[in-house]
């Protein structure tokens, strides 16, 4: 699992998130629930929460 920090587009909210998946094969967005908004929103993927060395790298498409 890795730890991803996402920020709700239209609120600004960040939040991290949990994926078993590198998200920015995603193409950097994300549709996920927004407690202040309180609806399903559009979240940047900002980037990655872990140490450098344990964050999937952009295209390396590695599968476990
Ligand atoms: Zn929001």
């Amino acid at each position: 699992m890795t730890r991803w920090i996402l920020k709700c587009t239209v609120c600004g909210e960040e939040r991290e998130l949990e994926a078993g998946f590198n998200l920015t094969l995603l193409g950097g967005k994300v549709y996920l629930y927004c407690r202040r908004c309180r609806a399903n929103r559009e979240h940047l993927v900002l980037g990655c929460a872990e140490p450098d060395d344990l964050c999937p790298t952009v295209g390396a498409d590695v599968i476990d």
